[in-house]
């Protein structure tokens, strides 16, 4: 058990949060003048701060209680306030397994927050003993974990996470942002098991709502209590969390969509491990493919003309493509592109 009196920042326990007029009352009927909005209108209420109905329905399709649910403007926030939570600016670090997703390193620069690095091994598989060598540095508050993991694609090993989350004196958060597309179990039930791990998941992939930005925690109640404690008050809009509440409600089409795409992205990785100017297509557990080709840069730049756009990694993964799966035609259209590109 992690004493999270320890990891969190002194001022974070002492802070008054802000309390809203909607935190104080609660229903929904009434007349209300308590808040200083508009009286007309269909917009004119703030939303409901801890987005009680979204929570519910998470919690029925995640199988996880609704105390155990933090909702923020993007997984992007929830970084954000994990550094704000766990770490002295200027004093505490946390560590990331690279390559991985660029956004850790912003949020842990913008708070001050100096970074670890280890590399991934040659499978981009997290080395255990360097890991663990880091476990003894009092000021390594966070360990981020990508699972599966971007821009690799690959999942991390189930026991190796595990054993991280068990011995790690400080917060573990396994982000799943590409959970849906992986065949290999979530680790959202470990949540249950350590009060020291926050996963995170999103509704801008699989769901297909990248434009409403709300992401999810899944975490102790006692960490979704600082969540709530730190975040803005109204972190997330009544007009974006109907529109979630409505997608949810229509659960299979997203599920439709999931296997379309998964079908796809292995009938475009055959198709691209055959080209010769394709040298890896490595295995993929999310929805896009990192591609190993023979000249990146310069294939990126011919896509680019040809009008697709695909994000050249080959700063991280030498020679490497991230192409996200599109819909048939799209793909067909990328296929057609690169027989077209000589080398
Ligand atoms: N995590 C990972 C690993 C991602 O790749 C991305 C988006 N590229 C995000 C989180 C961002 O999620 P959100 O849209 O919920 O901020």
């Amino acid at each position: 058990m992690v004493d999270l009196n320890k990891l969190v920042r002194e001022n974070v326990i002492k802070l008054t949060p802000y309390s809203s007029a909607r935190d104080e009352y609660k229903g929904k009927s009434g007349i209300l003048m308590d808040a200083n909005e508009n009286p007309y209108g269909n917009l004119n209420r703030y939303p409901d701060p801890y987005q009680r109905e979204l929570k519910a329905s998470v919690s029925k399709i995640k199988g996880i209680e609704e105390d155990k649910i933090f909702l923020g403007n993007g997984s992007d926030e929830i970084i954000d306030l994990c550094f704000r939570i766990f770490c002295n600016p200027g004093v505490d670090k946390a560590l990331i397994f690279t390559p991985t997703y660029g956004m850790y390193e912003v949020s842990a620069s913008i708070n001050d927050v100096e970074i670890v690095k280890i590399h991934l091994n040659s499978n981009f598989q997290i080395d255990l003993e360097k890991a663990e060598n880091c476990f003894s540095d009092k000021n390594i508050k966070l360990i981020f974990i990508c699972s599966p993991n971007n821009p690799t694609a690959n999942s991390m090993c189930y026991s190796d996470v595990e054993y991280i989350i068990s011995k790690f004196n400080g917060i573990v958060i396994v982000d799943e942002a590409y959970i849906d597309f992986n065949e290999k179990p979530s680790f959202i039930k470990l949540v249950n098991k350590y009060s020291n791990l926050i996963i995170m998941q999103t509704f801008s992939k699989a769901f297909g709502m990248a434009a409403v930005r709300i992401g999810m925690a899944f975490s102790d109640p006692a960490i979704v209590r600082y969540l709530n404690k730190l975040k803005p008050p109204y972190n997330i809009s009544t007009i974006n969390q109907r529109a979630v509440l409505g997608k949810l409600t229509r659960n299979e089409q997203y599920k439709l969509q999931v296997i379309r795409i998964k079908k796809e992205r292995e009938r475009l990785s055959a198709i691209l491990s055959k080209m010769n100017i394709v040298e890896k297509v490595y295995p993929s557990d999310a929805n896009f493919l990192l591609v190993k080709v023979k000249n990146a840069t310069y294939i990126y730049n011919e896509l680019v003309n040809r009008n697709i756009i695909t994000r050249n990694r080959s700063s991280v993964v030498e020679n490497c493509l991230r192409i996200t799966i599109g819909k048939k035609s799209e793909n067909e259209k990328l296929i057609r592109a690169l027989k077209s590109i000589s080398i």
